[in-house]
């Protein structure tokens, strides 16, 4: 959600990548004359090749949960923690990297003490104890402490402190701040997070609480999450602060756990007609989109001096104050859970996929419009078509590959939404709502590529869609529309138009 950080990262990257890769292969702690295998074995790579932010997550092991323990204090921003991450080699390791910011006191790995150097912008290499062999389980344990909101890059941090605690949501920097991790949504895992905070304090993170908070010595409290659905690690959030839990259970059976700052004031009725709603929208778009994929649903207001965006953290979205500041608004909440289905259960393969994303949560918004009889997709598509001018720096933005320091452009809302239009209209409506619940149950709980999207509806459609999804996701301009399809008077502003621009414009940068 952070464009402009995002282009300086990916600067960054480039920059340093060289030195990244000049590691010592072999050289750590091998014993001499240990074995070739050893001797020959490459370190893991410092990133997952991700043609955007290429030192973004690391080679070498596959992570299956992290247990993120964590003491933290308002007062001071101050946090200390212990990560254990269960993980598996997945090559033989005399060297690994995690992604991870704050200052490290120690790094065990299987109980064995394991040295450890900072590389890069963000890299913890991590020199092998023993020998690592590939197949192998992997306890990995770091000891931690720092003041992520004076933990910075080029003057930027991805931890919102705020007067009465913090937020760790951002996209897709965000776990660097608080656990090490191997973080690119290509390696998902299950998470258990606890955090102590001074009683009186609430923490409120992704999943359900395995048990109430916990009273611990010096008047404080221990709050417990857990969730047992692979989670990318961008999708791992912390609200921490003074907030008001309400707690029910939605139409399929599962706890609905939502949170509202206390902060929030004249905002909050706002916020909470419009979080208020999560069951009834994730009910609704199950219908179209296939069962939910998690096993919580809920929803955050952040404070007033928290965020200024939303992310649709797994199970437990947050918001932004911005949203509630015109009244109550259930487009960002159709946005933010459909990202349930597309972005947290089928996640981008690299961040270029980015459409798969935003453009599918941004149509299911005019989906909700047509359900609500708050206008119609046509309709939408229609006003939105119009509403950007041919010479509009706005059709130079190409949705299906935007660019690292574009990947929340407006057009990959707005014109990625008016691809899925378009791709509707030339498969049909039988085969395109035949296309959305296959693309969720076919890559549930994995990650995609735009190309899989067009092999799926072609497959289902039996129709050639190159030239839709060219036009549409890969050519710059503004694609004409056949004659037959333009509407001869300006066309007509939508109910709905209002609200989904107010969450666009806080959602996209
Ligand atoms: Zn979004």
């Amino acid at each position: 959600m952070r464009r402009v950080f995002a282009a300086a990262i990916a600067a960054l990257t480039v920059t340093t990548a060289g030195t990244l890769v000049t590691g010592a292969p072999g050289q750590a702690a091998d014993r001499p004359g240990r074995s070739r295998l050893v001797a020959t074995a490459t370190p893991g790579a410092p990133g997952l090749g991700d043609s955007y932010f290429p030192d973004y997550g690391n080679g070498g092991y596959d992570v299956d949960h992290y247990d993120v323990r964590l003491r933290y204090d308002p007062a001071t921003d101050r946090l200390t923690g212990t990560t254990t991450i269960l993980a598996r080699a997945t090559q033989d390791l005399p060297r690994f990297n995690l992604d991870f910011l704050l200052d490290v006191e120690s790094v065990k790995v299987n109980g064995w003490t394991a040295p450890y150097a900072r590389e890069g912008v963000h890299e913890l290499a991590v020199t092998a104890p023993r020998r690592i062999v590939r197949g192998q389980q992997l306890t990995i344990v770091v000891r931690y402490s720092g003041v992520p909101s004076e933990t910075l890059i080029g003057g930027y941090t991805g931890w919102t402190r705020t007067d009465d605690g913090a937020l760790a949501v951002n996209e897709p920097e965000s776990s660097w701040w608080w656990f090490p991790a191997n973080d690119h949504p290509l390696d998902k895992a299950t998470f258990d997070i606890s955090v102590s905070v001074p009683s009186g304090v609430e923490v409120i993170s992704n999943g359900v609480p395995p048990r109430p908070p916990l009273a611990e010595a010096g008047d404080r409290m221990r709050w417990s999450w857990r969730t047992t659905s692979p989670t990318a690690t961008y999708l791992a959030f912390l609200a921490i602060g003074q907030y008001d839990v309400v707690t029910d259970t939605a139409p399929n059976g599962q706890p609905v756990i939502n949170a509202y700052s206390t902060t929030l004031g004249p905002l909050a009725p706002a916020a909470r007609a419009s979080i208020e709603r999560t069951a009834e929208v994730v009910d609704w778009a199950s219908g179209i989109f296939g069962p939910y994929p998690f096993e919580a649903q809920g929803g955050v207001a952040g404070p007033v001096d928290g965020i200024g965006f939303a992310l649709e953290t797994q199970t437990r979205s947050v918001y932004g104050p911005g949203f509630w500041r015109r009244g109550a608004n259930s487009y960002v909440v159709v946005h933010e859970n459909a990202h349930q289905w597309f972005g947290d259960s089928v996640s981008v393969a690299q961040w270029r996929d980015i459409w798969l994303n935003e453009g599918f949560a941004s149509y299911a918004e005019w989906l909700w419009s047509e359900e609500q009889g708050e206008g119609t997709a046509q309709e939408l598509f229609d006003f939105t078509y119009a509403g950007y001018p041919a010479d509009s720096d706005f059709w130079q933005v190409l949705p299906g590959d935007p660019g690292a320091g574009r990947i929340f452009d407006d057009a990959v809302y707005d014109r990625g939404a008016m691809a899925l239009h378009q791709i509707r209209l030339a498969v049909g409506d039988e085969a395109f709502f035949r296309i959305l619940p296959a693309w969720t149950a076919e890559h549930r709980h994995g990650n995609a590529t735009v190309a899989q999207f067009q092999a799926l509806a072609e497959r289902i459609s039996g129709l050639d869609l190159d030239d839709v999804f060219t036009t549409w996701l890969f050519t710059p301009g503004r694609p004409a529309l056949p004659t037959a399809a333009r509407s001869a008077t300006a066309p007509q502003q939508p109910a709905s138009w209002a609200k989904i621009r107010e969450a666009h414009h806080l959602l996209a940068r």
